[in-house]
């Protein structure tokens, strides 16, 4: 079988990142994208350590005309993508009562916006192929609400209705569409929180640990492959049992 490409947005620190690995370990040609070249430099010496084909590329979500360069070069490149891990993601937390339009703006359009215009744009190569695997990652509070991140919450339940319309429109192509759903897990993006606000989290989580990048990484990794090749339009929890 020829060799398969993913290309994963946000690759280059925490969940990204370790998609990036593991999709490399399982013997996947890695695409990385992200904003910051030295950090997807850094990935890229990792996977190329494994022996497997890495390619760095800018992408800023925020934009669709960065996305569709970024992904035509990679195509024109790697000669076509099977795989897309869209990853990248923001927050801008605040309540709602006094969120600001441009907090507002700027994760809807990172997280999801830019994330179906990855869609769009890998679409056609996969129709050609009659294989593809789209890997959307969504989060926890996506399926629960959370207060403080209604910005971040709509992005992430929004990429939940992409995942489940986009799998019924192009399951006939052999193309699955998935999401995961992360919990709590040891990231810059969870750094920030307080030492307090991480035991409260802890307290909630049957299985009493935050998660580590490489528990997403093996969900992205399974929904990647052959062998989830009948399973589409799922939403798949890895979140220590902090939401069922
Ligand atoms: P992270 O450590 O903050 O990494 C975020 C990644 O997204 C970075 O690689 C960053 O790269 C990239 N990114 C951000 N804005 C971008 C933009 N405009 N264009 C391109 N890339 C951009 O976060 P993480 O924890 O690994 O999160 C990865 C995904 O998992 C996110 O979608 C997040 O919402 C989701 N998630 C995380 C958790 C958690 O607990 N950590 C829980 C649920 C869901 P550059 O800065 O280099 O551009």
């Amino acid at each position: 079988m020829n060799t398969k490409t993913a290309f994963i947005t946000g690759a280059s620190r925490g969940i990204g990142r370790a998609c990036a690995i593991s999709l490399a370990r399982a013997g996947v040609r890695v695409a990385l994208a992200a904003r910051d070249m030295a950090k997807l430099e850094e990935t890229a010496t990792e996977v190329r350590a494994l022996g497997v084909e890495a390619h760095v590329v800018a992408i800023d979500m925020a934009s669709t005309e960065s996305i569709k360069e970024a992904i035509a070069s990679t195509a024109k490149d790697f000669g076509r993508i099977d795989i897309l891990v869209n990853n990248a993601g923001i927050t801008r937390d605040g309540l709602a009562l006094r969120m600001k339009p441009e907090d507002w703006d700027a994760v809807l359009r990172t997280n999801l916006t830019g994330a179906f215009f990855a869609c769009q744009q890998v679409l056609q190569g996969m129709m050609k192929e009659r294989w593809g695997r789209i890997i959307n990652v969504s989060s926890v509070v996506g399926e629960s609400g959370n207060p403080g991140q209604a910005n971040y919450v709509a992005s992430k339940a929004g990429l939940i209705g992409l995942t489940k319309s986009l799998a019924q429109e192009i399951a006939s192509r052999n193309i699955t569409v998935n999401a995961v759903t992360p919990g709590f897990i040891d990231t810059d993006m969870t750094a920030v929180l307080t030492e307090e606000q991480k035991a409260n989290m802890l307290a909630h989580i049957p299985l009493k640990r935050l998660g580590k990048p490489e528990d997403i990484a093996a969900a992205v990794r399974f929904l990647a492959s052959d062998e989830a090749g009948y399973i589409t339009g799922h939403v798949l929890s890895v979140n220590g049992g902090l939401y069922m």
